[in-house]
């Protein structure tokens, strides 16, 4: 057996196809003449991005869903002014379109490879992917490893692109495994979002493994299992029955109400982090966008979308939804959240310095220039505004006041904008949180982000080994936070959601139940698996659940208690 990382949940059994990247070989110093040159180069960039927006096409129609914006990234990247002007350059001066595009692309490659930041890392993996693509088109050949791959087959490789992702069939493929990545790789996102399983982190797959291989993989477990006998072969086919058969039943609660045991009504809303993804909510059966994240507006570009470019983007969104809520968090840099385009300071612990509206407050050309922006959309639509990292009423009112700054600047410029919109906070500063009562008087709702809550709870890094696994939103402590928002926000009137990873998780939401949520905002895949275990809880018996993790003292006691008690 081969251990990994489990990276996309299910179990796959099938024969092994090994994918090898070949070299792509040409003739640096072929002479050229420039200007055919230029339109050679141009030609191969237009029919690259005329693909992608077509596999994009495909990728929304089969999932509908966000992840379909790693290929929107794709096609930013191969527009990207300042490559472009840098390639153009080279070509200009008498260098071959492969020669300048290899040149130019490396050096941005080598750049972003040399960051601690993996965001920015992962940003050298989208352009080596989409310089590759552009020098097979240059180059006339065409990479159909993927595309032939025969029923049945598990791909094992060292990486997958997300291009190459998106060229595989999931009704053919069987399984992935990959010698690199982890969870965040783009390769894993599609995987998940493909109901494909996955492993990530088998060193060697590709030499320990040939090709005409019969292997398993588990994708929950990150196990691999090769020559497996009869016996395991049997079991595992009807391990993988179970799951399928779980799995459409889950999918049968996609277009219902979200509804608990005794009827009463939660609201379950989709998180996007791209305008187009908000088409996708209401098929995915979301009711609306719960949370945007704009910060990727602003990534694998090299200067911040315009006014004009973000009030377009925020338009789509909102038509995308049509006249379903949205809303759209302002910009959350910081943190873990490394934007180039952005002028930020390197801090020696920044987790705690200059993130979310703290670092907006401080760069307030750019901030109100989302504002306007927000407003010139939210004209007649079903807007609302939410601020990341708050930790004091004052930020609050200070954001407050620069959305009536912007308002009054666009009345006298005499431009159509939102007169008013409701503003809400995100909660995912312990301040925040023990303020919740005073927040909630002056916000029109709240969400509580866990992802960050329970890092700042714990005082613990997510990615952190080193701390024994100490991050944990099971914990009583971060559970007792949750409650403790979650009534002063209703008692304050204004309305509480989760809208981190945590809501999407089936043993955690009739806690949130009993705590008195209002609504969950997930990632589209999850809304059917949520609304399904809203619907196996009452009142009183997520009441009582919750009184007897209350009387837990430690994770691993909830844990245990959550799992056994989870319903199906
Ligand atoms: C959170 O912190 O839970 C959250 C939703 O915000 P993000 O994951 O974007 O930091
Ligand atoms: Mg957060």
């Amino acid at each position: 057996m081969l251990q990994g990382i489990a990276v996309s949940s299910g179990i796959g059994l099938g024969t092994v196809l090994i994918l090898r990247e070949h070299t792509l070989v040409f003739d640096e110093n072929r002479q050229i003449d420039p200007e055919p040159e230029m339109s050679r180069f141009s030609r191969a960039v237009k029919v690259f991005c005329d693909n992608t927006a077509s596999r994009m096409r495909h990728l929304q129609l089969s999932t509908s869903l966000e992840d379909s914006r790693i290929l929107e990234t794709h096609i930013n990247i191969a527009n990207d002014p300042e490559m472009t002007r840098e390639v153009s350059g080279l070509i200009l001066s008498g260098s071959s379109a492969e020669t300048a595009l290899s040149k130019v692309s490396g050096q941005y490659i080598a750049a972003f490879m040399d960051s601690h930041d993996e965001l920015t890392r992962l940003r050298a993996e989208d352009i080596r992917d989409v310089c590759n693509a552009i020098l097979h088109l240059l180059l006339g050949v065409e990479d159909t490893a993927i595309k032939n791959a025969p029923t049945g087959s598990i791909l094992v490789a060292e990486e997958l692109s997300p291009s190459a992702m998106a060229d595989l069939d999931a009704g053919r493929i069987a399984g992935l495994v990959l010698e690199k990545g982890g969870p965040a790789s783009h390769a894993s996102i599609l995987a998940r979002t493909m109901g494909l399983p996955a492993v990530c982190g088998i060193k060697d797959a590709t030499k320990k493994l040939s090709c005409g291989d019969f292997i398993i993989v588990d994708g929950a477990r990150g196990e691999v299992i090769s020559s497996p006998g009869e016996r395991v072969i049997a079991e595992y086919r009807s391990r993988r029955e179970a799951q399928l058969e779980e799995r459409r039943c889950t999918e049968r609660f996609r277009d219902r109400r979200t509804l608990s045991a005794d009827g009463r009504e939660y609201r379950l809303y989709c998180n996007i982090s791209m305008p187009s993804a908000a088409a996708g909510v209401v098929e995915s059966g979301g009711e609306g966008v719960g949370l945007f994240r704009t910060e990727y507006l602003f990534m694998n570009r090299s200067a911040p979308p315009t006014e004009d470019e973000q009030a377009e983007a925020y338009l789509q969104a909102l038509k995308g939804a049509a006249g379903r809520q949205v809303v759209i968090r302002t910009l959350d840099i910081g943190g873990d959240k490394n934007v180039p385009c952005l002028p930020t300071q390197k801090e020696e612990n920044p987790f705690l310095g200059l993130r979310g509206v703290r670092w907006c407050l401080q760069n307030e050309d750019i901030f109100l220039t989302q504002l306007r922006a927000l407003l010139r959309a939210g004209a007649g639509e079903a807007l609302r505004i939410m601020f990341p990292m708050v930790s004091t009423l004052s930020e609050l009112r200070a954001c407050r006041q620069l959305i009536e700054k912007a308002r009054e600047q666009l009345i006298n410029e005499g431009r159509p904008c939102a007169m008013s919109i409701p503003v809400g906070v995100m909660i995912e500063t312990p301040s925040a949180a023990l303020i919740a009562d005073h927040l909630s008087r002056e916000a029109a709702f709240l969400s509580i982000g866990t992802n960050d809550l329970t890092g700042y709870i714990m005082a613990c890094d997510r990615g952190s080994p080193a701390a024994g696994g100490l991050y944990d939103p099971f914990h009583p402590a971060v559970l007792r936070v949750l409650r403790h928002i979650i009534r002063c926000g209703s008692a304050g009137g204004a309305p509480v959601s989760v809208c981190g990873e945590t809501a999407a998780d089936p043993r955690l939401v009739p806690l949130y139940m009993s705590y008195g949520i209002a609504s969950f905002s997930v990632s589209a895949v999850a809304v059917p698996r949520v609304r399904k275990a809203v619907s196996l809880w009452s009142k009183a018996e997520a009441d009582s659940l919750a009184k007897a993790v209350g009387r837990l003292g430690t994770a691993k006691e909830v844990r245990e208690l959550l799992d056994s008690s989870q319903r199906t």
